[in-house]
């Protein structure tokens, strides 16, 4: 632990339980609330997984957090109007 702001949107803590490369520090809810997403995705958190996957999802996670509470499941249109560039 230590006194450092949780890199996730919208988020205010300050007392930050992980730092990860290229993403930041992220408090303990939040890693809680992560896993807790990931479970519902069909990842239990003792799965085997991917480094760059859990990466990539944490990076949406911290980023784009709304979006991905709003919704658990999607198909790949409405995926790919969400990362759209127009
Ligand atoms: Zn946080």
């Amino acid at each position: 632990m230590g006194v450092k702001s949780c890199c996730r949107k919208g988020c205010d803590e300050i007392m930050c339980f992980a730092y990860v490369d290229d993403i930041g520090y992220i408090c303990r809810d939040c890693v809680e609330e992560f896993k807790l997403i990931m479970t519902r995705k069909g990842h239990a958190v003792d799965n085997i997984l991917l480094i760059r996957y859990i990466d990539n999802e944490l990076t949406k996670f911290v980023k784009d957090n709304e979006k991905m509470l709003a919704v658990s499941t999607i198909n790949l249109n409405e995926y790919f109007d969400w990362y759209s560039l127009e």
